[in-house]
């Protein structure tokens, strides 16, 4: 076993870190324990590799160690612990992530041996991969770059409907083709696109190849809706929705058959433009979906002023709901409401058979996620009907 992997206690109880020292000696770490977090910020080194944080620290509190580890990049294995309603570990584990910390998961107190084992022993608590690497932004002028030299791509995935298992909609997902990093996923470039103000140019071009595709689709007898991801800062251009039907005119395609999914995290500065924007949008036709939902920070109030005709579930409540107790009941409730609100309401990042028996019981519309398909290119979605029928008995 490998020695000499540096590891971090930092827990104000002598008796739970000497016992977690202990157990971690036999999986080849080598644990320094911080009696409090003062004690941490002397001791604490970038080369750490697991750091298991007590939560409940009486002077600096683990939440705000968490944030200065943010702030560092730290780049270890973090195990939340801490004696402490399973709901507020989860929590601390949801915000560890959103800074994007590698969290390796939760340990309640009195430590449980067999847990923190299978902890060191996983997957997270192995050397990092290169994680940071792909959020790595570009630059703003190879982004310039490449949307000049048109290497916007788009990929498409698949939803369904989760009663009759037809084959709904697609939807659009950008790709960056690099000169020397080659296919590159959104989170490289997207809080780019958004900061530099690009965001309105790419989103026009993933526009343009998911109109021309559905339109080739529907000709070919495929009509799909396309669902096309709107970043929340585009809703301050009020000329917005003409440019939108301008393009579904162009392309000859309902308004009707193109779904905004426009991300739920936000909290407009401008709700008023947001507000006009999106309503002339329903009314032109498009459908508007909440994205992440569960996720940001959208309330009743809002909820029911702005004109949604879809609600799409996040996929970390979905991906947890079959086996956490509180997940399901925010995606069965996530539902229901939907549902009362009039709207349609999606699951994505369905992956296994079991999440999609859930969604399925829980009377979820539709399905999306890695069970059913993964974002693929457009010529492949005929293949992948082919196949889906197939599975099904359909062909
Ligand atoms: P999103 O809107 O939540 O899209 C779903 C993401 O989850 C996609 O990642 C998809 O590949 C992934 N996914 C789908 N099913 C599963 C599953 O079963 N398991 C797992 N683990 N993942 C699944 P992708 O393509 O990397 O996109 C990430 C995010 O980037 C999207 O999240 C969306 O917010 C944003 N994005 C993508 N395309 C665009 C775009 O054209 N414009 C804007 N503004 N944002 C975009
Ligand atoms: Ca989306
Ligand atoms: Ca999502």
């Amino acid at each position: 076993m490998k020695k000499n992997r540096r590891m971090l206690i930092v827990d104000e109880d002598a008796a739970q870190a000497e016992f977690i020292s202990k157990i971690a000696r036999d999986h080849g770490f080598e644990p320094e324990h911080a009696e409090d977090g003062a004690a941490f910020r002397d001791i604490y080194t970038p080369g750490t590799e697991v750091i298991v944080l007590d939560l409940m620290l009486t002077r600096v509190d683990g939440i705000e160690i968490l944030r200065e580890l943010a702030d560092l990049e730290c780049e270890a294995a973090i195990i939340i612990s801490g004696d402490a309603d399973r709901r507020i570990l989860n929590a601390a584990e949801r915000l560890g992530r959103a800074r994007q910390l590698r969290i390796a998961g939760t340990l309640p107190k009195p430590v449980e041996e067999l847990l923190l084992r299978r902890l060191l022993d996983g997957e997270v608590v192995k050397p990092a991969a290169d994680s940071r690497r792909i959020n790595v932004q570009v630059a703003q002028t190879e982004l310039l770059q490449c949307m000049e030299d048109g290497c916007i791509d788009v990929l498409f995935q698949p939803k369904v409907n989760v009663r009759s298992l037809e084959f709904v909609s697609v939807e659009a997902l950008v790709r960056l083709q690099h000169p020397t990093r080659g296919i590159l996923q959104p989170q490289a470039f997207l809080a780019m696109a958004e900061e530099s103000g690009l965001i309105n140019r790419m989103t026009r071009s993933v526009l343009l190849k998911a109109l021309e595709q559905a339109a080739e689709w529907q000709k070919s007898s495929l009509p799909l809706d396309v669902a096309v991801n709107i970043s929340p800062l585009l809703l301050t251009d009020l000329a917005l929705p003409e440019m939108f039907s301008e393009l579904t005119s162009r392309f000859n395609v309902e308004p009707g058959r193109v779904i905004l999914e426009i991300t739920e995290s936000w909290l407009s500065e401008d709700a008023l433009a947001a507000l006009d924007i999106l309503t002339r949008l329903r009314m032109q036709g498009f459908q508007l979906s909440i994205d992440d939902f569960g996720t940001g920070y959208s309330t009743m109030a809002q909820l029911n002023e702005l004109p949604y005709s879809e609600m799409k579930l996040d996929q970390t409540f979905v991906r947890n709901a079959a086996k956490d107790r509180e997940a399901r009941a925010i995606v069965e409730s996530s539902i229901e409401l939907g549902h009362k609100l009039g709207m349609k309401v999606v699951a994505e990042g369905v992956e296994r058979q079991e999440d999609w028996d859930l969604i399925s019981e829980l009377m979820c519309d539709e399905g999306q996620g890695f069970f059913i398909a993964r974002p693929m290119r457009s010529e492949e979605v005929p293949a992948w009907l082919r196949h889906w029928n197939t599975c099904l008995g359909r062909d």
